[in-house]
């Protein structure tokens, strides 16, 4: 079993169709998406240095995500925010990873709570549509449910290296990432558990959450805000949502297309190849 990225599975609730097609023919990057990770990027740049390294084997990546959930909890600790925190947890035995926007500490008199923040960026400065909000929402909601997992301990170092299918007696760190980092491969080799565990620990230690998840839109012009909304973290719903969403990539079903909301069609960039509008 592979780790479905948190993104793909919020995408679901936009066109599934479209996710499978992305899946099978590669990503499609549109202008505004670009301008999208830029803005992410210069919003991670306000508040964190960024180390590029070369990643090459799955123990590479595992390390930067721990690494990043290491050094994340511990700016938490200190300024009351972070930004693209990287979660990984299981949802009915699916392993699921995802970069949190922001999480950022909220409340007054003493009594802290950890809100997560999920942040779009709009092209326009129109309002985003009822299917974009719901679509975005449920994407706040995988981050919520991600980290509550987390800070309650759902996985186990055993379960994060099963997930990157790593023998924890045999990490293999590659050269080319050691030399990012400057630091030598056996080194990080010998540390790997224990910086897993530290990870695993130190996100625990967060406040606990907020159920209320604050979601905003960003125009890309001008970086202005042109909408928010805070809302509620509602079990019922995403566990039917997740079951759903969850059944394609276990492959108990094929992936189906936007049915009600055929206007998302005309804006699709898979639209030539979809086998729903040929
Ligand atoms: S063309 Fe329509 S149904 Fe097909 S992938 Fe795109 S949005 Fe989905």
């Amino acid at each position: 079993m592979t780790i479905v990225p948190a993104s793909s599975i919020a995408r679901q609730f936009w066109c599934e169709m479209q996710v499978d097609l992305r899946r099978k023919y590669g990503d499609v990057r549109t202008p505004e998406m670009k301008r999208g990770s830029e803005i992410h990027e210069s919003l991670l740049l306000e508040i964190s240095e960024v180390i590029p390294v070369r990643v090459e084997t799955p123990a590479d990546k595992l390390h930067v995500i721990v690494h990043n959930i290491i050094v994340g909890t511990e700016q938490y600790k200190r300024k009351g925010i972070t930004r693209e925190l990287p979660v990984l947890f299981k949802f009915d035995h699916v392993f699921i990873l995802g970069f949190i926007d922001e999480i950022a500490k909220t409340g007054r008199g003493g009594i802290y709570l950890t809100q997560v923040v999920e942040t779009k960026t709009r092209m326009t400065k129109r309002h985003p549509s009822p299917s974009q909000v719901y679509c975005d929402k449920m994407q706040g909601m995988i981050y919520w449910y991600g980290l509550s997992s987390m800070i309650s301990r759902g996985i186990s170092i055993e379960e994060v290296c099963s997930a990157f299918e790593i023998d924890p007696n045999r990490i293999s760190i590659s050269e080319e990432y050691a030399m990012s980092l400057g630091i030598p491969s056996a080194f990080l080799e010998g540390t790997f558990i224990m910086d897993i565990k530290t990870a695993l620990k130190e996100i625990a230690k967060l406040p606990k959450l907020s159920n209320k998840i604050k979601l905003k839109y960003i125009y890309q012009g001008t970086g202005e805000e042109i909408y928010r909304e805070e809302y509620e973290f509602n079990h019922k719903l995403f566990d039917q949502k997740m079951k759903w969403a969850l059944d394609y990539w276990l492959g108990r079903r094929d992936a189906v297309p936007v049915r009600k909301n055929r206007w998302k069609c005309k804006f699709c960039s898979y639209k030539n190849i979809c086998p729903a509008v040929r």
